[in-house]
């Protein structure tokens, strides 16, 4: 996050004005206690520097061993020398991050942080102990003040950063979170450490620091690689899970949307984007959006091959990992938000072909690594295969459930619809269930005449012609070869028959358009169609769902057909 400039010139200001008279006046009141043997200090440092580079983590907190080195120095040579060696490590220890131009103030407010830390626990410590003349040993009194010396140098320095983030950062003030308990508990992990390093370097002098320092080192590199592999493992299952779950949605839209919302919680992501390549050669757009988990709308200029960073994953075909905003800024479109550092960007493959890019995205610098890379190409992988599974089903359920002629819903799909329809008018969802079925007049002659292929064109514009005149009042369907049917909930039975003349006056009134495919050419012809229709109702004229049926065509048949055809008859019991 970008720190406004007056707050960085104050914190410089503050820093020039504080810290340099601050650590000279330190020094002329609490000089070193015991004789400085110059080289002993170079080797606390160089330990202290090295530890500052292999952080270990506790329960996510990173807790790093030098404030135990720092401790057995502030506890050999008192205030002033510890307040040197803190602030030489903690300045190595930043500008081994490489920080950015505009992070460089971090080094005096981390000099500020350190000398008021230093220095008030150090004050505290004299106050306690100010009577006492400790030997070389460590008495329970030394001890206890030693205990409270550190457990105020650790409450200070978790105070004071949160102070600094709200001030500078606008991050909320939180002083007792759950970091703060688990810092807490980092720093009786190091207490030992510190004193440890001080009774021995009383006894063995510049060996305690070999002694104690190497095993601290491969101790924390150790435990660095451990949380590592721990990590890979949690992501991994985590990943696996996710995959399960992806496989279970059936729609594609859902796959879509559990993907783009869960990955913020399998990996670090702040800004979550999936590209869809739309037509191999062309361009890939956005399809999906969210931020810190949550789907948003958004709308970008679609990207051609090789533009931007999904362009170029796309070209590649594969997954990359951006530490800071550097590594990618050579491909920017303006797209990422202004605070990005980190972008991980992995292709979606199908066939071996891109069918989209997925991208993630922090404003913390290398948030990513290469593990995080590799789960997110499982992930991609199982994406890639969920949506194809998602359509498949899809387009089985829609075959199984459409005739493939007019695309109306067929027979069987009928059926259980009217089973389903008619259990709700059971239950007393609705009070009426009406049905129509609807043939057409001498289709058999229409067929002869024009051809089967005409009589398919007038079956296919009869469907659209009914779709249209429906508009979701009930469920339509193909019924067999030229009978239709329309399920109607909650329309009685006076309604369907005048809903039902409606449609026999406008297939009769309007001829159809067939192209004959009799004789020599493929002529445009218009077809005069008229259809007889049945109608019947529940409860009123039948008690389950199959009568209603038989009734409607009962109906169709005797009052319709049989009394001349181009009519709308209703049952009659
Ligand atoms: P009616 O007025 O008594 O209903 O006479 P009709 O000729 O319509 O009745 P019939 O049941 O004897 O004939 C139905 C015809 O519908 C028979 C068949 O050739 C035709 N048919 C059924 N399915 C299709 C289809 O999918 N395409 C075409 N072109 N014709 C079909
Ligand atoms: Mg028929
Ligand atoms: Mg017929």
């Amino acid at each position: 996050m970008e720190v406004a400039k007056h707050k960085r010139i104050t914190v410089w200001l503050l820093w020039l004005l504080l810290v340099p008279a601050g650590i000279t006046l330190t020094y002329q009141y609490y000089p070193p206690q015991t004789n400085v043997h110059g080289w002993d200090i170079i080797g606390f440092l160089f330990l202290a520097c090295l530890l500052s580079l292999i952080p270990m983590m506790i329960n996510n907190s990173p807790v790093s061993a030098v404030q135990g080195v720092s401790l057995a120095v502030f506890l050999i040579y008192g205030l002033a020398v510890e307040m040197i060696v803190t602030q030489i490590t903690y300045m190595f220890m930043l500008l081994a991050l490489r920080l950015r131009r505009n992070e460089i103030h971090r080094l005096p407010l981390n000099s500020l942080l350190f000398f008021f830390v230093s220095l008030v626990s150090g004050l505290i410590y004299y106050a306690l102990a100010a009577a006492d003349d400790f030997g070389t040993i460590v008495s329970p009194s030394h001890l206890s003040i030693i205990i409270v010396y550190h457990l105020i140098y650790f409450t200070l320095n978790t105070i004071l950063v949160s102070v600094i983030r709200y001030l500078l950062y606008n991050q909320k003030l939180a002083l007792i979170t759950r970091d703060a308990v688990w810092d807490c508990i980092a720093a009786l992990v190091v207490l030992p450490i510190g004193i440890i390093l001080f009774i021995l370097y009383q006894q063995l002098g510049y060996q305690s620091i070999l002694i104690t320092g190497i095993p601290l080192i491969v101790l924390a590199y150790t435990m660095k690689l451990y949380n590592s592999s721990q990590a890979i493992n949690e992501g991994l299952q985590k990943a696996s899970e996710f995959g399960h779950q992806l496989t279970q949605r059936l729609e594609v839209k859902e796959v879509i949307h559990l993907f783009v919302v869960k990955i913020a919680t399998i990996l670090p992501s702040e800004q979550t984007y999936i590209l869809d390549v739309f037509n191999q050669e062309k361009e890939i757009h956005l399809l999906r959006y969210a931020e810190w988990g949550i789907e948003k709308e958004k709308k970008i200029k679609p990207l051609v091959l090789n533009e931007g960073i999904s362009g170029h994953v796309w070209k590649t075909k594969k997954g990359i990992i951006y530490q800071t905003r550097k590594d990618w800024e050579h491909l920017d479109t303006g797209i990422l938000k202004e605070t990005v550092e980190s972008v991980l960007a992995v292709p979606v493959v199908r066939n071996s072909l891109v069918v989209g890019v997925l991208i993630l995205t922090s404003g913390k610098k290398r948030a990513y690594e290469q593990y995080q890379l590799m789960i997110m190409d499982i992930l991609c992988s199982y994406l890639g295969a969920a949506i194809e599974n998602a359509r498949h089903l899809q387009e089985t359920k829609q075959k199984s459930e459409r005739c493939a002629l007019t695309n109306l819903y067929n027979f069987r799909y009928f059926e259980s619809a009217l089973e389903k329809e008619f259990d709700k008018l059971q239950n007393k969802e609705y009070s009426n269930l009406s049905l129509i079925i609807l043939d057409i007049d001498r289709f058999k002659s229409i067929n002869d005449t024009y051809g089967h292929q005409s009589g398919n064109e007038i079956l296919t514009e009869l469907a659209r012609r009914l779709e249209r005149l429906m508009a979701n009042r009930g469920i339509l369907a193909r019924f067999g070869g030229e009978e239709f049917v329309i399920l109607m909930p909650e329309v009685d039975k006076a309604e369907a028959y005048d809903f039902a003349e409606f449609i026999r006056h406008s297939i009769a009134s309007k001829p159809f358009s067939v192209h004959s495919d009799l004789g020599e050419h493929r002529s445009k012809l218009l077809v005069s169609v008229t259809a007889s229709i049945g109608v019947a109702s529940a409860l009123a004229d039948a008690e389950d769902a199959q009568s209603l049926v038989r009734h409607a065509d009962r109906a169709m048949y005797t009052g319709a057909k049989q009394a001349g055809r181009n009519k709308v008859a209703q049952y009659v019991g």
